[in-house]
């Protein structure tokens, strides 16, 4: 695509970067075909073709934002499936950044908008804070038909569905004492998942320390900014990248580390990217980068060892590939394989490449094409009927489990109970043998 920034733009390191993303588009249209908002709404400005050239019109006449440019840019999943697709490189995901970023700083929203993605921004990253407004959305439930009646409040009303109605206890930061000889690694705290779904980290530190490996969590450790950073919120989600860097840096310095890991793709994703958001910061560059270059899926980091021994207990597992690994970190084989070295029969549905419409906060903010890709995507993994669903990020499966009665359970804490660990709590009613350790 032609471009027409002016030198002085062009200075600008970020509009610089989307320049060369808007360049290397040839039109071709394949991304089309897999962007799941143009197959839902059959929209021109709602593909990735579309969008790039809103955003290109957008950029260069540094023009305010309209309210459609900024409906199109909002209905972007971030899933970069079209990445996957584009067969000339282009780097949609910093380009749709930088666009996220210049609407928060130029474009007041209506009140009600500004309102959710302030209160998201608020209580997400925050454990405790998660936690509380989960305990309070009791309160609110009896409110939710209401608020799914008025537009702009139906981001609400979303925020109670998905808001679940019993919390298990925090779970303690626990893993086994300093004996192992694999290596030594940082786990992710992380913020959401820990709040959703504890058992998934659980999981992990058992079938971690299993494996060989020390298990730390890094003091200062914080919300790895994601959640933020999609929000377009980009001196909040700087501020966590440095504050993580700082942290794993200090374990890096200290007793060493060989893998900072992550149980959540849409994390993951994110921290990957942190060598990219503080480029420009002279104090924050090379520190970013041996952090990003350092940071791995649990999936990646388990398909490099041999697992311990298991018990095969044929079970049939549809594999949701959440797009951020699938498509953000491009770890596609390695969680199917992991799950068939241990004995479950895995089987992928059918547009596995399409969003699931979790996405972050966007099955909140935009609840209605959430629901529609919700509805298609579990259709989809009901069909191979299997026993369980796995995947590989805490949103998929909050996402999924909305949609579906089948039990919905992360990789990791399949191959735990595969390999020596208790049944997975979601799994427990069907399979209630309970721990083996
Ligand atoms: S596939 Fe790539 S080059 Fe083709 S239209 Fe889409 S973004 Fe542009
Ligand atoms: S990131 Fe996903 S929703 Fe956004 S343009 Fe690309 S394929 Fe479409």
């Amino acid at each position: 695509m032609q471009t027409d920034f002016s030198p002085a733009q062009l200075a600008d390191p970020a509009t610089a970067q989307s320049e060369g993303a808007i360049r290397k588009c040839v039109h071709c249209g394949f991304c089309t075909a897999t962007c799941p908002t143009y197959v839902l709404l059959g929209d021109e400005l709602d593909s990735p073709r579309g969008r790039i050239y809103l955003m290109k019109e957008m950029l260069e006449a540094e023009a305010v934002p309209t309210a459609e440019v900024v409906k199109h840019i909002d209905r972007c999943l971030s899933c970069l499936a079209c990445t996957t697709t584009c067969p000339s490189g282009v780097d949609y995901m910093h380009l749709v950044d930088h666009a996220r970023a210049y609407i928060q700083n130029r474009y007041r929203r209506p009140w009600h908008e500004r309102f959710v993605r302030g209160l998201l921004a608020y209580v997400l990253p925050s454990p405790s804070r998660f936690r509380m407004a989960i305990r309070l959305a009791r309160f609110g439930r009896p409110f939710t038909g209401m608020l799914r009646s008025i537009d702009g409040l139906k981001p609400l009303a979303a925020m109670l569905d998905l808001a679940p109605k019993s919390l298990a206890p925090p779970a303690p930061l626990t893993s086994s004492p300093a004996r192992m000889t694999r290596g030594r690694i940082v786990l992710l705290k992380g913020c959401a998942e820990p709040v959703l779904r504890p058992e998934i980290r659980e999981a992990a530190v058992r079938l971690l320390n299993r494996s060989g490996f020390d298990v730390v969590f890094a003091n200062g450790e914080a919300c790895c900014g994601a959640l933020v950073h999609h929000m377009g919120h980009e001196e909040a989600s700087l501020a966590a990248a440095r504050r993580n860097v700082d942290a794993w840096t200090a374990e890096l310095n200290g007793e060493g580390l060989d893998a900072i890991v992550i149980t959540a793709s849409g994390c993951g994703t994110t921290i990957k990217d942190y060598g990219f958001m503080l480029r420009n910061d002279p104090a924050y560059a090379r520190k970013a980068a041996r952090v990003s270059a350092l940071a791995k899926d649990i999936s990646e980091m388990l398909a490099a060892i041999e697992l311990p021994a298991h018990v095969d207990r044929g079970i049939k597992v549809g594999y949701q590939a959440a797009c951020s690994l699938q498509h953000g970190q491009k770890v596609t084989e390695a969680p199917r394989r992991l799950l068939a070295s241990v004995g479950y029969d895995v089987r992928v549905p059918r547009d596995a490449h399409l969003c699931c419409g979790s996405a972050g906060t966007y099955n909140i903010l935009q609840p209605q094409i959430a629901g529609e890709l919700g509805r298609l995507k579990v259709g989809n993994l009901e069909e191979l009927r299997a026993d369980v669903i796995a995947t590989g990020n805490v949103g998929c499966a909050t996402q999924i489990g909305a949609w579906t009665g089948v039990p919905v359970v992360h990789v990791v804490e399949l191959l735990d109970w595969a390999t020596g660990g208790p049944t997975p709590p979601a799994m427990i009613d069907r399979y209630s043998e309970g721990s083996q350790e």
